[in-house]
């Protein structure tokens, strides 16, 4: 990550990193600039330099959030018109710790609406471009934030990802994107989409950057009672687990700091591939991808392990209930009372109520709304919630046993690359069908990096999702490079 010093000053990176923002105005990347903020923070951490004084391992690093992370710097809006006009008192813990290393916010970025989405074209400010061919979608829900990194206007981003809202645009726009561990990562202060499935991660072009960015913000918050203790940084025995191979490493393991340093190389790893997807449904280009990477990888020595999984085929019914009845609960807050935009229409409290929702949430998200109150309600709960958490359950032990035989799992991210602008807006099903390769991994609060793996002939990236299990985080970031 390119920091400051005496000769290249932060406001120097800043005004680079407005510029390009500028330039790419097209591709509707931004919702808020924040220009001025940016600057003073930067003159701030160049004086600080200038006098000497001890500046953090992001000082003046530009980047940029997605619009779902709370900070008093500019609305926060979640791209939803009902959170028009709200400006947070709070800052996010993410944020929080970011800033403290000296990194500086230039903006924040555009999504699908509260998070709802594979393709940014559910935002209130309408869809992001993608980086690679202005006709088509940027992925989503954090579009924004991966056409930022793609087009390098700057170095990391910030995303979230309840369904697969990093890692499918990290693969539409060339990049890596990372989903920890569920509770790696403070969730205090991130607008709440499903609880149960949302994780705070990032956006880079480097699996050195995501690691920088990793260790700088894992780690247990009291404001988040679902975080874990900080194994990020302080691996132990078994948050190794079953990403170390041999018995012999795993006491070298328990024996030595357990720093990664000490991860096995290549040649012992075991990496599954799962064969029961269904792989006619995938574009015959990633599917190709994907067994060039394993043949690289078993040129350096890994066993590649074919997987039985067949509880993944009840992931993606299983999520769109348990999310959206995850979301209904979460999204009643907004009611035009107590955040952002009111309806000038309403004559009494239930036409408040009533119109500020009316007019506030984007169609998805009321579809989501009504869906969620649906499996919940008592007539159906059983039927199709209760049944979902069922298969949650199944998918974790199966990920589980998956996970005794191989190190790490190497899956497509998403059946194609990136479509086309309008191609799936108006067919939520066809949308929903995106996130078919992505959603167990939050089911299952696993981690999943998206690589890059090459380009289609259209010149479309591709990028593969390499899994591992609960804690093995920092392995799976360092063996990506295995990838490259
Ligand atoms: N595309 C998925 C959905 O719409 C995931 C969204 C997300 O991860 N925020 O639910």
């Amino acid at each position: 990550m390119k920091t400051a010093n005496k000769k290249v000053t932060a406001e120097r990176l800043v005004r680079d990193a407005l510029e390009k923002a500028k330039h790419f105005s097209d591709y509707n990347i931004f919702t808020f600039i924040n220009e001025e903020g940016a600057i003073l923070r930067a003159r701030e951490i160049d004086a600080k330099i200038a006098n000497g004084e001890k500046v953090g391992r992001l000082a003046g690093v530009p980047y940029a959030l997605k619009d779902n992370f709370l900070s008093p710097d500019g609305e926060t809006t979640a791209s939803a018109h009902i959170l028009g006009g709200f400006t947070s008192p709070v800052t996010a813990t993410a944020v929080e710790k970011l800033e403290a290393e000296g990194a500086i916010m230039i903006g924040r970025t555009n999504l699908d609406a509260f998070a709802h989405g594979s393709s940014t074209e559910n935002s209130y400010y309408g869809p992001t471009l993608n980086a690679f061919d202005r006709k088509r979608v940027a992925g989503g829900s954090s579009g924004g934030s991966a056409v930022a990194v793609a087009l390098d206007i700057v170095e990391f981003t910030t995303g979230t990802d309840t369904g697969g809202s990093i890692r499918q645009p990290a693969s539409f726009n060339g990049i890596y994107g990372f989903k920890p561990t569920y509770g790696t990562i403070s969730r205090y202060g991130v607008v709440a989409m499903a609880s149960s499935l949302d994780c705070i991660g990032f956006f880079t072009k480097t699996p050195e950057d995501m690691d920088l960015l990793m260790e700088i913000t894992a780690g247990r918050d009291p404001k988040d009672l679902t975080t874990l203790p900080d194994y990020y940084n302080s691996i132990d025995r078994d948050s190794l687990g079953a990403a170390c191979p041999s018995d012999t490493l795993r006491a070298a393991l328990a024996k030595s700091s357990c720093s990664a340093e000490h991860i096995a190389p290549s040649e012992s790893h075991r990496i599954g591939i799962i064969k029961d997807f269904d792989n006619e449904s995938v574009d015959k280009e990633i599917r190709d991808a994907l067994l060039k990477k394993c043949e690289m990888l078993k040129e350096k020595g890994c066993e590649i392990v074919e997987l039985e999984m067949l509880s993944l085929k009840y992931a993606l019914p299983a999520y769109y209930i348990i999310q959206p009845a995850e979301v209904a609960s979460n999204l009643s807050r907004y009611d035009g009372v107590r955040y952002g935009f009111r309806s000038e229409k309403s004559a009494d409290l239930d036409s408040l109520y009533n119109n500020t929702r009316n007019e506030g949430f984007m169609p998805e998200n009321k579809r989501r709304i009504m869906i969620g109150n649906f499996v919940l309600s008592s007539g159906f709960y059983d039927a199709y919630f209760l049944k979902a958490a069922k298969a949650r359950t199944l998918i974790i032990r199966e990920y589980e046993k998956a996970f005794s035989k191989c190190d790490f799992i190497l899956t497509p991210v998403s059946p194609s690359p990136a479509f086309r602008l309008g191609e799936k807006v108006n067919d939520p099903v066809a949308m929903y069908l995106e996130d078919v390769m992505s959603v167990s991994l939050n089911l299952a609060g696993i981690p999943g990096l998206t690589i890059p793996a090459g380009k289609t002939t259209e010149g479309l990236p591709i990028g593969l999702q390499l899994v591992g299990p609960r804690r093995s985080d920092k392995n799976l970031i360092k063996f990506s490079k295995e990838l490259i």
